[in-house]
């Protein structure tokens, strides 16, 4: 390891009081609280893949830190500890600051402190691995959806991926419209609160909206062995995404676009007035958008109730 790389180490080893032993050692030493579960998931985000090359450093920093907390989110897990391996062509300091800076901030927004990690030289890529806490029994898994329960979803859909089609030159968005999805796109919030919440008796089954709610809800669907149907008009939109709702291919970018990270979850009918309240105690816009059904298979209804069909370029409506 050169000194350059060395360096890099100066970014990235804020204290952690939250572990016994943090950065430094050869490696970190963990308590969880008495009674409780350790909830570990990690992703990797590669240069060209996963984000555009001349992404801004803290936007990236934000993104790998909260597409990670995100995950735990879906577990209803509380966040405790990141850990993060840095892959880099070369170690540029303003590049580094800025990169620390973002993802210490997507951190101590959710709690999470970094207490260990990797730098290497070669092509950009970014591994992250997020620990936290949840009591045994607890977690949102996704094979608790029951026929009959509500299927909810946090926040709005759409808008990471009309960023992305902006970023691109796919749509025309005016400075306003285009400010909005792109700070959706590079600088997601992951629900930890949402999804801690959910664990106490609201929700059933839960995932984070990765890769689009129908890929997301299916995976639910697949592993409660259920289906679903879904109301496209209940779908929650921003002001900025409801712009772009007259192109054909509107429904597929926002069901099927994916990078939203909110929560899509199942719970109880009877849960219908205690997740409204919890939607105004956290501020956070809580919207049913469907039902569980026995029946297997993904139905979208449009605002007529007739079933959207898939075709070459997408979600469309029948006759359109
Ligand atoms: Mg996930």
């Amino acid at each position: 390891m050169s000194a350059e790389f060395d360096l890099i180490r100066r970014h990235f080893s804020r204290p952690a009081p939250g572990a016994t032993l943090g950065v430094g050692d050869d490696a970190a030493l963990l308590d969880l609280s008495p009674g409780n579960q350790l909830a570990v998931t990690t992703d990797t985000l590669v240069a060209g893949v996963h984000f555009l090359t001349d992404v801004q450093p803290a936007a990236l920093g934000w993104k790998a830190a909260a597409v990670n907390l995100s995950d735990l989110a879906a577990m209803g897990a509380r966040p405790r500890w990141l850990t993060l391996a840095l892959t880099l062509p070369q170690a540029d300091d303003n590049w580094l600051a800025e990169f620390a800076r973002g993802f210490y901030d997507c951190a101590a927004a959710a709690g999470a402190e970094l207490v260990g990690g990797d730098t290497t030289q070669g092509p950009l890529s970014i591994t992250v691995t997020a620990m936290g806490e949840i009591g045994p029994g607890r977690a949102l898994r996704r094979n608790a959806a029951r026929p009959g329960q509500d299927i909810w979803v946090s926040g709005e859909l759409g808008d990471a991926a009309l960023g992305l089609a902006a970023l691109r030159g796919e749509i025309l968005a005016d400075l306003a419209d285009q400010a909005v999805l792109l700070s959706r796109l590079t600088l997601p919030q992951p629900r930890n609160a949402l999804g801690i919440a959910l664990t106490m008796g609201l929700a059933s089954a839960c995932i984070d909206v990765s890769d689009g709610l129908l890929a997301d809800l299916g995976h639910i669907l697949t592993a409660s062995a259920t289906g679903a149907v879904l109301r496209w008009p209940d779908i929650p939109l921003s002001a900025a995404a409801r712009h772009f709702s007259q192109m054909g291919d509107f429904a597929t970018r926002v069901l099927a676009g994916g990078d939203d990270y909110e929560l899509c979850f199942t719970a109880d009918v009877a849960r219908r007035s205690d997740l409204d309240k919890l939607a105004g105690r956290l501020g956070v816009r809580l919207t049913r958008i469907g039902e569980i059904t026995a029946l297997p298979g993904l139905h979208l209804l449009d605002e007529t109730g007739r079933e959207m069909t898939r075709s070459q370029s997408g979600y469309a409506h029948f006759n359109a």
